[in-house]
């Protein structure tokens, strides 16, 4: 799985999509992150299919969302997902949101869609420590990857140490705190230190700490700017700086009390 990857949420389907993830595939990138909720897998897929990247070298995530649970419902709503994209197998399926009662259904389906081929490997998003427990405990398949919020803003270290102990490989979204910290002192000063940018800064702070990193972008510059992250390293004593930052910042939505 590329350790970096294109998230296109809120990118609108159509041109603006097509852009970004030629741009991305053409500036080296080889994982691109989208979900039935975004409205843009066909855009991503046409994408895909014009970049001249071969498909095989392209890592291509897309989610379950929380209309489509259930064994049935979760197996139709792949499909639906699968012609969208056009590119064959889908690389990662994901369930996007630990939805009450029918999250385990819907597992099966996405156990069954791995071992009819459909897509490569199963995951979860937004799940917690307590989530994911339930699901190991009901069953033998381990998803290989969860993707929640992470960034030192919300550094969430039990969830962490949780994935690697159970070979769950943590992804890390809203990466750049959707723009709201970019200015936040440390990480100027951590930035300065490198002569890089505040979001190559928490970027490449996901990175050392295991995680895979999906920032979204939809400007050229940036896209290329988000993934020159591998010329540098920041030391213990500025990473340290960086994970005492957490203040539970949650963009978007907090899944601690979906039960
Ligand atoms: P990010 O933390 O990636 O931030 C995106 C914002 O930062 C945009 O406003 C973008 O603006 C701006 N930005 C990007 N690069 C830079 C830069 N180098 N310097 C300054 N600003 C920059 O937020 P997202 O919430 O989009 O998370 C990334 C991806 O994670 C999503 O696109 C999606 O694929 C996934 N995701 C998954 C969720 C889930 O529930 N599973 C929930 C939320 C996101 P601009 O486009 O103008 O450059």
């Amino acid at each position: 799985m590329p350790l970096i990857g294109l998230g296109v949420y809120q990118l609108p389907s159509g041109k603006a999509t097509e852009e970004a993830v030629k741009f991305a595939l053409k500036t080296g990138y080889r994982h691109i992150d989208t979900a039935s909720l975004y409205g843009n897998e066909e855009s991503v897929g046409r994408a895909v299919r014009e970049s001249g990247v071969p498909r095989e070298q392209v890592f291509v995530t897309t989610k379950l969302w929380n209309s489509d649970h259930g064994y049935d419902s979760a197996l139709r709503a792949f499909e639906k997902s699968q012609r969208r994209l056009g590119l064959g197998y889908v690389d990662l399926y994901l369930i996007h949101w630990p939805v009450s009662q029918l999250r385990d259904e819907s597992w099966r389906a996405l156990v069954e869609l791995q071992r009819r081929g459909s897509c490569r490997a199963i995951g979860v998003s937004n799940y917690t420590v307590r989530h994911l427990g339930e699901l190991l405990n009901g069953s033998k398949v381990i998803p290989d990857v969860n993707q929640v919020e992470f960034n030192p803003f919300l550094y969430q270290e039990e969830l962490l140490r949780y994935c690697k102990d159970e070979g769950i490989q943590l992804e890390a979204y809203s990466p750049l705190t959707r723009g709201h910290r970019l200015r936040d002192p440390v990480v100027l000063e951590v930035a300065r230190n490198y002569s890089k940018s505040p979001a190559q800064i928490l970027i490449r702070w996901s990175l050392q700490h295991g995680l895979v990193v999906i920032p979204k972008s939809s400007r050229p510059e940036r896209i290329r700017e988000n993934s020159e992250v591998f010329d540098f390293e920041i030391s213990t004593a500025d990473m340290s700086r960086l994970d005492s930052l957490g203040e539970n910042l949650h963009t978007d939505w907090d899944p601690t009390d979906a039960v």
